[in-house]
């Protein structure tokens, strides 16, 4: 029971809808494959025609967060509307750039502390003196 509209597709693209109705539409979004194929395809005509607002759009909300962001987003620190915009970006967006560098923070994070990195090092490099 897919109620959205490609209206307000538009409108939340365009930042344009009240919160709830951002929100409802996000759900909606995450719930629906179609919606998000739809959505892809407005995007796809945007990015098409340069001198439209797409090209705005393009600029200003395409834009890939850089990978401190990245991580402000994992640690779900980042300011609510960015914490959005990523998440759009990666799982709406997909893009490739971003969810490789996303992975790459995740696999860092799992590492262990840097302070027992650090001593791993040190040990590892006073055994290496020792040696010589
Ligand atoms: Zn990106």
């Amino acid at each position: 029971m897919t109620s959205v509209t490609v209206d307000q597709l538009r409108a939340y693209l365009d930042d344009s809808l009240s919160d709830a109705d951002a929100a409802r539409v996000e759900q909606q979004l995450r719930a629906s494959e179609p919606l998000r194929a739809r959505l892809k395809e407005i995007l796809a005509q945007r990015e098409r025609g340069d001198h439209s607002v797409g090209s705005v759009w393009r600029t200003e909300r395409l834009t890939c967060p850089t990978r401190e962001q990245l991580g402000s987003y994992l640690l779900e620190v980042l300011e609510p509307g960015h914490q959005e915009y990523v998440e759009f970006h990666l799982k709406t967006a997909e893009c490739p750039v971003c969810l490789a560098n996303l992975h790459d923070l995740q696999e860092s994070q799992k590492g262990p502390p840097a302070s027992s990195r650090r001593k791993k090092y040190f040990e590892t490099s006073a055994g290496l003196l020792r040696k010589r």
